[in-house]
């Protein structure tokens, strides 16, 4: 049987390891970053981005595998919410949560209500199965495409997983909902043995993927750090030193070692999610840190010479314009090494989500019109504020740019089409709540 994996436009980690899964059960496969018409059995998108589920690529894409009498399957994070899955794209089932027990069940049996974490169309409706087991932590390689080494998302060609689940419950984040809250590890050799096939198929740099590298092997919400040194040790002596970095850390998961570790075998950045300046809507986010913490944390990092790159969200339902400003208070006090802005997208399934849909349209930011310096632009309150902190943050970096006339077109329609996205997104949440 061939079964042709896409996870659209980037091949993600994710889409890989079930497609390593499919390998091992015996299925021909390929894998594919374009959404194109293929002659093949089954066709099984890996989607990432709620997006994904206004897409008319993919709906045509579906529509003609259908038609060929083929099987289209849909994983990935877009299922934690199946009905829309399969209300926006109508494909032949919704593998729910993680893939690796539930997809090759799908694919040899077809759908039924014996596979727990399916969800498909019935007679009666959708038929949906609960989400599936959580998948062991030990499998095969990834399916890796032979053009690893041209991918390029945000500087590295892959972002493996060392673990899943998140101690943290951040109400905009979909990991603790997808990948629960208890920490499950996979073994150092494991981990380093695909390493080393990342590098035997061209990969130059590597990035270990979101959440909280430092949870590493951690239990019961205890850090294990002897073991995050050995991994990262152990990655940099197959990738190099320069050819690692360690994303996304909570501030309140760093030790002194932690910090050495990631100056010695990393490219030396630390990114945190900081999100926002206001003490009260970090507790509306339910971030679990404090801007104490987030300073203290900082002035670390760079006591142990590392580069500081920070995330901030705005817009979230109920900032106020007080709360913004302290946002931008902040980054010009922490002056980071390089800042990114997002404005709050609801994902399907998180407490955010829930949250906008309590909120009225005429309060919610991403569509009250903004009245104050950008009016002339057009933009929402989320798009002004996420416009202005892009430029403020540049300011305040410690090495000084000036936005030229080509970075503000880039931030104005960078701003613009978060906007409409959220929107959409927010949209589309809406009509499957009622
Ligand atoms: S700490 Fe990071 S991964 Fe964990 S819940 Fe918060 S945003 Fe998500």
């Amino acid at each position: 049987m061939r079964i042709k994996v896409i996870s659209p436009d980037i091949i993600t980690y994710g889409a890989m390891v079930i497609g390593g899964v499919l390998r091992e059960k015996g299925y021909d496969v390929s894998i594919s970053r374009f959404i194109e018409d293929t002659d093949t059995d089954i066709l099984l998108f890996s989607l990432y981005s709620t997006q994904h589920l206004f897409d008319d690529r993919i709906k045509k894409a579906i529509k003609s595998q259908k038609e060929r009498g083929g099987r289209c399957y849909i994983g990935g994070p877009v299922s934690s919410h199946p009905a829309m899955v399969l209300g926006e794209l109508s494909p032949d089932a919704v593998v729910v949560g993680e893939g690796e027990v539930t997809t090759p069940r799908l694919v040899r049996d077809g759908p039924s209500p014996g596979i727990q974490g399916v969800a498909y169309r019935g007679e009666d409706g959708m038929l949906n199965c609960g989400p599936s087991p959580p998948a062991p932590m030990e499998r095969p390689l990834p399916l890796i495409p032979s053009d690893i080494g041209a991918q390029n998302v945000r500087g590295a060609n892959v972002y493996i997983e060392t673990h899943r689940g998140c101690i943290g419950g951040c109400g905009f984040c979909q990991v603790p909902r997808y990948f629960g809250q208890e920490i499950r590890s996979r073994s150092i050799e494991s981990i380093l043995t695909e390493v080393q096939a990342f590098k035997d198929a061209g990969a130059h740099r590597i990035s270990i993927s979101g959440g909280t590298g430092s949870l590493y092997a951690s239990e019961q919400g205890r850090m294990n750090v002897p073991a995050f040194v050995e991994l990262l040790a152990g990655i940099a002596g197959i990738m190099g030193r320069k050819n690692l970095s360690s994303p996304d850390i909570r501030v309140d998961c760093i030790t002194d070692e932690v910090l050495d570790a990631i100056r010695d075998y990393t490219i030396g950045w630390v990114f945190f999610g900081i999100e926002s300046g206001s003490e009260t809507i970090l507790k509306k986010m339910r971030k679990g840190a404090t801007v104490d913490q987030v300073r203290e944390a900082v002035t670390r990092c760079r006591d142990h010479g590392l580069k500081v790159a920070g995330s901030f969200i705005v817009g979230y339902p109920g900032e106020t314009q007080h709360d913004y400003q302290k946002t931008k208070d902040l980054i010009e006090e922490l002056s980071l090494d390089d800042v990114f802005v997002s404005a709050a997208e609801p994902i399907p399934g998180t407490p955010l989500a829930d949250l906008v849909l309590s909120t009225p349209s005429d309060e919610n930011p991403v569509y009250v019109p903004h009245t104050g310096e950008y009016k002339a632009l057009g933009l929402s309150v989320a798009e002004a504020r996420a416009f202005d902190l892009m430029l403020h943050a540049d300011l305040n970096k410690p090495v000084f740019s000036m936005a030229d006339d080509r970075t503000f077109d880039l931030y104005l329609a960078e701003v613009r089409k978060q906007g409409s996205d959220i929107r959409r997104a927010t949209e589309c949440i809406l009509r499957y709540s009622e």
